[in-house]
């Protein structure tokens, strides 16, 4: 593969810098390119350096695009990251929903490995840190007309990161956002592209405002049944059993979530994925069974919730950070870090 050095380094953030979420990015990127009638060409690793683009590039007019997050860890022999074969086949189902053709992921994997070798030194070791691995496709052709774009740019970002929340694994405060939707059926609400975030950022930032840290969202037709929180899909553990809500194509199918049902499932838990409506979450938690609630994505990992507000009411779980909510954290963070042996096959080691 291709590799165009850089002149000079950048600095990186000195051990035991608060590193926040998506703040620091590393010297080198991972870019492929797509012409119509070539494919996908000239894979490469290059600098990490400010781009130029026309004004006229279809990403700036459609957000004809798709991302991913995955999270990678220091061993003493590599690095160990998480479950990608997952995110790349995700993206591609992404890519297909946006019109966007097919990458080959063998390619991409190899290029992750290239761009991982030679970022190494990037990776914090500190408990509760990780190298967030941030591959995105976008369209890059300079023509207005809304059609699916002939050319595409294939990129990999590497973010050394803390905690997603400012306040670490302390419980979370949702907002039930029951005027706005993220996602509609028949939408793209199951894909991870570009513009969904774009669409839920008016009611986050309300939602922030008033002192909540993220929306939990209802199905867009009757406001009724629980969706998920935007950058997490949400579990309630209701006088015992573990329930999701069903994966019905407006919800995003975390790798998280499907880690987690594992889990869960191997353990002998009572396991449920099915529609769920706040009203059944709110009536649980006025009779006390409500035992626990927590988010899951590979950003936040496992996310305990300790409060919901709900139409002026504020509804809390009998736990603010349960036992199932840390025993997936641990399971998961465990074979993230190497602590805990690998068992599933989870964890793809880069040496
Ligand atoms: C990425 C994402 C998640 C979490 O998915 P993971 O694969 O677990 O990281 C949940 N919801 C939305 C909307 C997302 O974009």
């Amino acid at each position: 593969m291709q590799f165009i050095e850089r002149a000079e380094l950048k600095k990186k953030p000195e051990r035991g810098t608060e590193l926040g979420f998506g703040r620091y990015f590393t010297d080198y990127m991972f870019t492929m390119r797509y012409t119509r009638g070539q494919g996908w060409h000239d894979a490469r690793i290059e600098p990490n350096v400010p781009q130029s683009f026309d004004l006229a590039t279809g990403i700036f007019h459609y957000a004809q695009g798709v991302f991913e997050g995955i999270k990678a860890f220091r061993r003493e022999h590599g690095v160990a990251v998480f479950r990608p074969d997952e995110n790349w086949a995700r993206m591609n189902r992404s890519a297909d929903r946006m019109c966007i053709p097919a990458f080959p992921t063998d390619v991409v994997e190899e290029g992750l490995g290239e761009l991982l070798r030679i970022e190494r030194d990037w990776i914090p070791t500190e408990a509760g840190t990780a190298l967030y691995i941030r591959p995105v496709i976008v369209s890059t052709h300079p023509m207005l007309g809304v059609h699916a774009s002939p050319e595409y740019l294939f990129f990999i970002l590497l973010s050394p990161v803390g905690s997603y929340y400012a306040h670490g694994f302390a419980p979370t405060k949702l907002l039930v956002e029951d005027v706005y939707a993220r996602a509609v059926p028949g939408g793209t609400g199951e894909a991870k592209c570009l513009g969904n975030y774009a669409a839920s950022m008016k009611a986050g930032a309300l939602a922030e405002a008033q002192g909540f840290d993220q929306t939990l969202w209802l199905d867009a037709t009757e406001k009724k049944y629980v969706e998920e929180v935007g950058s997490m899909n949400i579990f309630f553990v209701i006088d015992g059993e573990v329930i999701t809500p069903a994966l019905v194509g407006s919800i995003l199918p975390g790798i998280t979530r499907k880690s987690c049902l594992q889990i869960l499932r191997e353990r002998g838990y009572r396991v449920s994925e099915r529609r769920i409506s706040i009203e059944e979450v709110a009536q649980a938690a006025r009779e006390g069974q409500l035992d626990e609630m927590f988010g899951t994505g590979t950003a936040a990992v496992v996310s305990p919730v300790g409060l919901f507000r709900y139409r002026g009411v504020d509804y809390t779980p009998k736990n603010a950070t349960g036992e199932i909510t840390t025993k997936l954290y641990r399971e998961i963070t465990g074979v993230q870090c190497g602590s805990i042996p690998d068992t599933r096959g989870w964890i793809k080691l880069y040496e």
